[in-house]
């Protein structure tokens, strides 16, 4: 069997890969040693987000929460996508200064925001704790539920002739992939999209970053936007220490998913009793009701950051890998323009936007495949 394009992994990347491949014509194959969206897309939060830590991040964010703004109506209930836009609030005076310069960056980039003085921020979210410094409103932000909507996407590829195999692959190079039982199936190109599992790409300097979350029982109203604080800014920056913030997510359900932290060197995906609970106390200490609330679930997983904390898309030496990769804390929000991006290339169309500044190539390895 001869395929076009192989993708490596069925998270939200590697099935969104699938589905723009697909739909174009493309004979495609995804590949999924476990079960399809059970990793870190399980994991993650599910919040689309537009994020100006630098301008190409914040082209890629921008362009991809576009795609799922024009996907949003075609999409399952299951997937659960809500326009709540992001509210973030600035705790001190700080904070606040920030945030004209912060307004000026997305108004330049055609992103509807607005600032909030502390009463009209007490009003949106009645529920914050008074003295606050003020917000920062990016409505057409979004939730979505991020394993309904990978497999959403998996079908739409299914249902365009793409082929899921269940297998693990240890081996990717030169038109070819190598499965666990030997089997080797060839391809015009492959996509590497494994999210934090880098052992089909070793030399790759991307670190794992654990994450908790923890979700409660329902509590319909008592948050209406995602809400994080604008401190979060500098706890996402940190490479190095263990960091939580705030950040609450209104789930359609009533329940309030709760975050989040970061943590780099500690591989065990068991809860770290310490980090849940400053997770918490942050998160009380912003909106005092949820010391109230019950939890039902807590659960930790794991981002893919690269150095510069932009993800890799695009083609490596080898000419048929290419990689999907390396998301850190944006893999759902920008599966989306990462799988459009991919998709181009392949099919030589013109992109939206330029794809130069997430090829690997900046990222100098000698090889990329498991040879
Ligand atoms: C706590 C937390 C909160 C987050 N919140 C958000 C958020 O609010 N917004 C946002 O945009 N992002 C968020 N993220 C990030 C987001 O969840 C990830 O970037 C995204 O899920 C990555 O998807 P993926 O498809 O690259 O990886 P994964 O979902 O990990 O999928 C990779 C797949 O590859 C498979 N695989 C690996 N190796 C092989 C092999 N050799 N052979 C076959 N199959 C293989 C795995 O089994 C897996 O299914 C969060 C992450 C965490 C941990």
């Amino acid at each position: 069997m001869h395929y076009d394009v192989i993708i490596i992994g069925a998270g939200i990347v590697g099935c969104a890969c699938a589905r723009e491949c697909a739909t174009a014509g493309l004979k495609v194959a995804i590949i999924e040693h476990h079960i399809p969206a059970a990793a870190t897309t399980a994991a993650g939060m599910g919040h689309i987000v537009t994020m100006d830590d630098s301008p190409a991040q914040l082209a890629l964010t921008a362009y991809s929460r576009g795609l799922w703004q024009q996907l949003a109506p075609q999409l399952p209930a299951s997937a659960e996508y809500e326009a709540c836009g992001t509210l973030w609030v600035a705790a001190d005076d700080e904070e606040m200064a920030g945030v004209s310069a912060k307004q000026s960056v997305y108004t330049a980039a055609g992103i509807a925001s607005s600032t909030l003085s502390p009463d009209v921020l007490a009003s949106a979210e009645p529920a914050l704790r008074r003295g606050l410094s003020g917000g920062f409103l990016v409505p057409d932000d979004a939730v979505v539920y991020p394993p309904a909507s990978a497999q959403y996407f998996l079908q739409q590829a299914q249902a365009s002739g793409t082929v899921l195999l269940q297998a693990r692959v240890i081996r990717a190079a030169n038109h070819s992939v190598q499965l666990a039982d030997a089997t080797i199936l060839h391809t015009g190109k492959i996509i590497i999209a494994t999210g934090a599992d880098i052992s089909l790409t070793p030399t790759l300097p991307i670190q794992k970053r654990k994450g908790h979350l923890l979700i409660t029982d329902r509590y319909p109203g008592l948050i209406h936007h995602q809400i994080v604080e604008l401190g979060y800014l500098k706890s996402a920056h940190k490479l190095t220490a263990d960091s939580v913030a705030f950040n609450v997510q209104p789930r359609q359900t009533g329940q309030i998913l709760i975050g989040s932290s970061r943590q780099y060197g500690n591989d065990d995906p068991g809860l770290d009793q310490r980090i849940l609970a400053a997770m918490l106390e942050r998160a009380i200490s912003y909106i005092p009701a949820l010391a109230r609330v019950s939890g039902i679930r807590a659960w930790t997983g794991f981002r893919a950051a690269t150095p510069d904390k932009l993800p890799l898309i695009g083609p490596t030496e080898d000419h048929s890998v290419f990689l999907a990769m390396g998301f850190e804390g944006l893999g759902i929000t920008n599966a989306t323009g990462a799988a459009r991006l991919l998709a181009d290339h392949l099919l030589l169309r013109p992109s939206a936007i330029p794809l130069t500044p997430y090829l690997p190539e900046r990222i100098k390895q000698e090889a990329y495949a498991h040879a």
